[in-house]
């Protein structure tokens, strides 16, 4: 029996952790289901990278963006960077953008000039956004509610929040994407959240190289893990995999305008 389909809806696949043995990498996540993977750029450079991969890999797309903790080297000339790269074909969604006030590095101004601004080009190209949040929901709803998110369309990423956020955020047009801290023993409100979440507003991934579920804490993450933390997020939901599973990859290709 082949392994129910799974979208990865956010991988830093091109970052240099995967350097060494990509093709491996890769060959792991298709064994284990996952068909389809976005590459996530956190700047330019990155985003280039990003781009880059999706051009040679079929079912690697990209997004670009500028991270919050990279916010404060953000100027023009990397904006118009963005701009551009964000009009290739392979580019499916202007992320990752948002509010980091847990590790603040980059001044909170600069952060928020940063995310509105990369809010702006999402709409100007009707592309979703992909928001990173930690530590700043008030802050990020404020925003992508003056932004009007809701007719961009976009993934609350590695959602970190409590069930009165995740309540919040189908309103704002945002889907809740799950990553790999649900699995663990100490997820705090996420079981909670992973439950109340509309079956149409959910999405999952691994943010990998970073937060590898359950089992595999302390290594790199790997896009082939997902199946872990989809386990994790239909048992909580007390839904069979496989139905959980091709409604999750509904949901992402939706939103990315993937066939
Ligand atoms: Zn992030
Ligand atoms: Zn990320």
């Amino acid at each position: 029996m082949s392994p129910p389909e799974l979208f990865d809806t956010h991988a830093h696949l091109h970052f240099p952790e995967f350097t060494d043995d990509l093709g491996e990498v890769l060959s792991r996540a298709r064994a284990a289901g996952v068909t389809r993977m976005v590459t996530i750029g956190t700047d330019v450079a990155t985003s280039k990278a990003a781009i880059e991969l999706a051009g040679r890999e079929v079912d690697v797309w990209a997004s670009v963006g500028i991270h919050p903790h990279d916010a404060g080297e953000a100027d023009d000339t990397a904006f118009a960077e963005i701009a551009r790269l964000a009009r290739e074909p392979r580019v499916v969604a202007v992320g990752e953008i948002g509010l980091d006030f847990f590790r603040n590095l980059s001044p909170r101004d600069d952060q928020e000039r940063v995310f509105r601004r990369l809010l702006a080009l999402g709409r100007e190209l009707g592309k979703p956004v992909l928001i990173h949040c930690r530590e700043a929901h008030d802050d990020v709803l404020r925003i992508l509610a003056e932004a009007r998110a809701g007719e961009i369309g976009g993934i609350m990423h590695c959602f970190s929040g409590d069930a009165t956020i995740a309540r919040r955020c189908p309103d704002l047009g945002l889907a809740i994407s799950l990553a790999g801290p649900v699995t663990y023993p100490n997820a705090r409100a996420l079981p909670d959240v992973a439950r109340l979440v509309p079956a149409d507003r959910l999405v999952i991934e691994t943010d990998c190289p970073f937060l590898p579920p359950q089992g595999h804490r302390g290594q790199r993450n790997e896009p082939a893990y997902l199946a872990l933390t989809a386990a994790r997020v239909a048992e909580l939901r007390g839904e069979k995999l496989e139905f959980l599973a091709a409604r999750l990859s509904e949901n992402a290709r939706r939103l990315f305008k993937i066939p």
